[in-house]
């Protein structure tokens, strides 16, 4: 999935890998979407029981998800952008400590130290 992330790969080209996988993954849900619709007619023209129903649930549920997951993938990188054009980038939002390093480049979306992600996960 991350695929030649080198640690040499500055942080908008992860950011916009980031962004691409989250896209691509939104266009794969969607098609999802489209194809379970299809089926659910076709089940509903062929036969009263419903044997892929609940199946055709489960995957709208887990297609839902995806692109819950993926949006908000987009929208941290936006803010991650944002951060990073006035300045703020690497800096916690809540304590305002520089983020470490190996955390960024791991997580080049982080907004928080670990400390603070950590408090915000228990408020949560
Ligand atoms: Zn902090």
């Amino acid at each position: 999935m991350t695929a030649g992330s080198s640690p040499r790969e500055t942080i908008p080209a992860r950011l916009e890998a980031l962004a691409a996988q989250a896209r691509a993954s939104i266009a794969s849900a969607n098609a999802k979407f489209a194809q379970i619709r299809a089926e659910r007619l076709d089940t509903v023209a062929d036969d009263e029981h419903d044997p892929e129903g609940p199946t055709l649930a489960y995957e709208w549920s887990l297609a839902l998800a995806q692109r819950r997951d993926a949006e908000q993938t987009l929208e941290e990188v936006d803010a991650a952008r944002a951060r990073l054009a006035d300045g703020t980038f690497g800096r916690c939002i809540d304590c305002g400590r520089p983020i470490a390093r190996a955390r960024l480049e791991a997580y080049p979306t982080s907004a928080r130290c670990i400390d603070c992600q950590e408090r915000f996960e228990r408020a949560s």
